[in-house]
């Protein structure tokens, strides 16, 4: 064991910045009123959300405050918007998502299937990338909803929203988009007016907030039925005294990931790219799943070919580095990431796939270590992989 600690798993959830944990904790001390009352006591909290609203639609681009809705966290905001969306207009019964969006609408359109709806799940090809011509095909004057996110969990792979819009607005101008954007918020500028999005969603703890805390925009045009139904929090669309000190801390992180975003555009990609490259370089066996797919800066998925990706983790976390493989344990086998799946990635790299992926607080020196570090790791598991004979045509290819 090792006191390091080099966390390069910012895609499954970030530290909190110190900035958003001094803006929380007045909230949680001497501002703790409920911000509906009536007294002067609870006029700071009112106004802390009114304040953070504000910033929520400044790092969206919304036209209006009331068009942000605060929520929990990702997964609650995408099913406020699809459930939302569909429970408000039942006569439309046909519905398009992607192949490889995140469970939290992957696994709801699937309930949503089994309850009638008509379902086409869009592939993408082998660098992860959308398919747009069958997207175009798909839409039809029933469709009622589309959900694409913007950029993928495990890849980083983005997907061009304006394009995509269109696409489906020139098909049918009824028909809604909801844009999951937990994978981008702090990585890109998100313009939800710019790229013709009806509902987007976001998470605060991708981006430096605490976990418990998201956020959702609907375009004022899009009429939304609440999931949870109470009091007149949220304009009627979220009922539930309001997480004052969270709230406020997602506004903060939102102010401070706009702020950083050049940085993150500059710097994190630096620093990614450097991984990346190096690992390509130095490793025989290490393959960029993503090809020369547009991706977030922070995000590379590395293939190792016929070794598994489980053994590597534990390996890097006896030196102190967290980084994710795609698999998740299912049933007691291992299951190879349904994202790599549809992007084809050959069975001899999707078991040994790695995400790995930065954020603002990734340092030069902790890029260097991992760069250091990997190659006898990667050796040390390659040694007892059962494919030893591919191995050796591998690396003689590679030599050539
Ligand atoms: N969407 C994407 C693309 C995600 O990566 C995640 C979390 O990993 C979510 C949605 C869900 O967010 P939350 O954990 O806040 O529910």
């Amino acid at each position: 064991m090792t006191e390091k600690l080099i966390y390069l798993d910012n895609n499954a959830t970030t530290k909190v910045d110190e900035k958003v944990l001094e803006e929380m904790m007045p909230y949680f001390k001497e501002e703790y009123a409920n911000p509906s009352s009536m007294y002067d006591f609870s006029k700071k909290s009112s106004k802390a959300i009114k304040e953070a609203r504000g910033k929520i639609k400044d790092f969206v681009n919304a036209n209006d405050e009331k068009e942000i809705i605060f929520t929990s966290c990702g997964s609650e905001s995408a099913n406020t918007a699809i459930r939302g969306v569909l429970n408000y207009n039942k006569n439309k019964k046909h519905i398009i998502t992607s192949k490889v969006e995140h469970p939290c609408v992957l696994n709801l359109y699937k309930s949503l299937e089994k309850q009638g709806y008509k379902v086409d799940y869009i592939g993408v090809n082998s660098n992860g990338e959308l398919n747009l011509e069958e997207l175009e095909q798909a839409v039809n004057e029933n469709t009622a909803l589309v959900s694409i996110m913007w950029a993928n969990n495990e890849t980083g792979v983005l997907n061009p929203m304006d394009k995509i819009s269109d696409i489906i607005k020139t098909k049918n101008k009824d028909t809604k988009l909801f844009v999951d954007a937990v994978q981008v918020a702090g990585k890109i500028p998100i313009d939800v007016q710019a790229n013709g999005i009806d509902l987007l969603g976001i998470s605060g703890h991708k981006f430096h907030a605490p976990k418990g805390i998201g956020a959702l925009y609907v375009n004022s045009k899009t009429m939304i039925t609440p999931l949870i139904i109470g009091g007149h929090q949220e304009r009627g669309k979220r009922a539930g005294t309001e997480n004052v000190p969270y709230i406020a801390g997602i506004g903060k992180a939102a102010e401070l990931a706009q702020d950083n975003l050049k940085y993150e555009l500059t710097e994190v990609k630096r620093l990614r790219d450097k991984l990346e490259s190096n690992i390509i370089n130095k490793i025989y066996n290490a393959r960029l799943n993503t090809g020369v797919a547009n991706r977030v800066p922070n995000t590379t998925n590395i293939g190792f070919e016929y070794i598994e990706g489980e053994l590597i983790l534990l390996h890097l976390s006896d030196l102190g580095i967290c980084a994710s493989s795609g698999s998740a344990c299912t049933s007691g086998s291992l299951e190879p990431s349904h994202v790599l799946r549809a992007m084809n990635v050959p069975f001899t790299a999707i078991h040994g796939s790695i995400r790995w992926s930065l954020s603002r607080f990734t340092t030069e020196e902790e890029i260097d270590y991992v760069i250091e570090n990997l190659p006898s790791i990667i050796e040390k598991v390659t040694s007892i992989s059962p494919y030893q004979k591919e191995l050796k045509a591998l690396k003689a290819l590679k030599s050539k």
